[in-house]
């Protein structure tokens, strides 16, 4: 397969007609390549955008609501053919990647809808005959850079917001991930989205974006990915005056107290820090367990853990899939053995599984000294550091010691405590009893280094518009 740009609503090559393989990673086979593009090319992306932008937000707020809700639409249609796709390039089981699609779909939906409530204000000035509008306009020209693990996903909040709020939009999609953004684009295409208002390009990440952020015709850049590449991105665009927002990495707490039930809740917890193989920005990773409970809750986390069916995600029974690539692994593997050496006791996994793929097994830690790696770096993978707590003050101060504020979960049934603690916890998202995925109806964004701005909500649109007033005397 053949994973082409997508300029002006036609795919081509890349100028240079270099390409990319791109591998399944439950085989390490090839399934494809992917086209990189020169910056010629961008710069085909960069005109039929600025053309895409005119034409796009020249269509009543109405009319883009519809055209969106017929996207969403199309993409329900066809959620099998897309989910088989992302499972392929991505690995994720079909089960998760047919949800991914659904929900990629309900943000574009949600978007829609929320470009049919943009209102204008006119008021009164201080004097009789003054008048003022406070109005929304959109940014203009979008440059999105969107990342592997939700390659639809992440990308739909992208455009979701994007197009509501009238903007056209370049994405620069994860090259090990193609063909979700580029299905979903389709999509949204067919359903009368004019062709010069998404461009889809891929090709050597650091090149591309440090091309597009300075562009004149770029208005506004959004990324998600991982903190170290987020700076960067957001100094080129500061040096330019861009507006961003920066979804960036997570290293959760999770507090389990005394008082809860620590069998259930480490059923619970086992399938949410190995969905989509630990490969998540919320995933739950440093858990935190409070001494009475502290032997149960790991032994049971342990076997459960153990139970995981790991496989191939078009295996229907598999539970998890495989992590995106071998360069993946690495990284996770070189985090547990880090861990390791400095003392920490393996007690699961800690392995890859077989020699076909990139598997790698749901791995728990415990006794893990403060300064293993793996305490401090966002582990992205399929690893649960567990430690055990007496002490509320000093584990919050834990809790709360990284860099990273996006998301963080408390366990018990105590209200006050649930109350004390949730306050207590500095990130974006806090579930309580809960580990909350993000839906469309929800404002996301870490605090701290974790991220800029939010995407979803009410506001979705806000981060693509602008605002201005006009004063009317006479
Ligand atoms: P990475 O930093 O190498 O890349 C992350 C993403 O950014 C990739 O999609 C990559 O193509 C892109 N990228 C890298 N350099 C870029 C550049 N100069 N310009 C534009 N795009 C660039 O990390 P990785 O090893 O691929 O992924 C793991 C890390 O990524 C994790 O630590 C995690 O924090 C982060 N991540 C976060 C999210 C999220 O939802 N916030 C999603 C995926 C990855």
């Amino acid at each position: 397969m053949d994973f082409k740009l997508l300029i002006d609503g036609k795919e081509c090559a890349g100028r240079d007609d270099n390409w990319q393989e791109v591998l399944n990673p439950a085989t390490g086979e090839v399934i494809g390549r992917v086209a990189h593009a020169t910056q010629e090319d961008l710069d085909r992306a960069l005109e039929a955008a600025a053309l895409g932008f005119t034409q796009w937000s020249a269509v009543s707020n109405w009319e883009r609501g519809s055209i969106l809700k017929r996207g969403a639409e199309l993409m329900r249609e066809r959620v099998d053919d897309l989910a088989r796709m992302l499972t392929l390039e991505m690995g994720k089981p079909l089960r998760e990647a047919k949800a991914e699609v659904n929900r990629s779909a309900d943000f574009i939906e949600w978007a829609g809808e929320q470009a049919r409530r943009i209102t204008d204000i006119a008021m009164q000035g201080r004097e009789l005959g003054h008048r003022i509008t406070i109005e929304t306009h959109p940014a203009g020209v979008v440059a999105a850079f969107t990342p592997w693990n939700f390659p639809m996903a992440q990308a739909a909040k992208k455009f979701a917001g994007a197009l509501g709020a009238g903007c056209s939009i370049i994405c620069k999609a994860p090259e090990e991930t193609p063909a979700s953004v580029l299905g979903m684009a389709h999509a949204l295409l067919d359903a009368g989205v004019p062709p010069a208002a998404i461009a889809v390009v891929y090709g050597v990440p650091a090149d591309i974006s440090s091309y597009l952020i300075p562009a004149p015709a770029v208005a506004k850049v959004t990324f998600t990915g991982s903190i170290p590449v987020g700076k960067l991105l957001a100094a080129q665009a500061g040096r330019a005056m861009k507006p961003v927002t920066m979804e960036l990495g997570g290293h959760a707490p999770v507090i389990i107290c005394k008082d809860t039930d620590p069998e259930r809740l480490a059923d619970y917890l086992v399938k949410g820090k190995y969905a989509n193989a630990g490969q998540i920005c919320m995933s739950p990773t440093r858990f935190f367990v409070e001494e009475e409970v502290y032997e149960p809750f790991v032994d049971r986390f342990i076997k459960k853990a153990a139970e995981l069916r790991v496989g191939p995600g078009t295996d229907e029974t598999t539970e998890m899939g495989p992590l995106l690539s071998e360069r993946r692994l690495e990284a996770i593997s070189d985090l547990v053995t880090d861990a390791t050496k400095r003392g920490a006791t393996l007690r699961l996994g800690g392995q890859r599984i077989g020699n076909k793929g990139s598997f790698y097994a749901p791995t728990v830690l415990t006794d893990i000294p403060p300064d293993a790696r793996v305490l401090h770096e966002e582990p992205f993978g399929p690893i649960a550091a567990i430690q055990k707590f007496s002490d509320e003050e000093k584990m919050l101060t834990l809790a709360n010691g990284l860099e990273f504020g996006l998301s963080s979960y408390v366990f018990t049934n105590d209200s006050e405590r649930q109350r004390r603690l949730a306050q207590a916890l500095k990130y974006g998202v806090v579930g309580v009893n809960d580990l909350p995925a993000h839906m469309p109806e929800i404002p996301l964004g870490g605090w701290k280094e974790s991220g800029f701005g939010t995407e979803g909500g009410q506001s979705i649109l806000e981060p693509f518009q602008k605002t201005r007033f006009v004063s009317y005397r006479g």
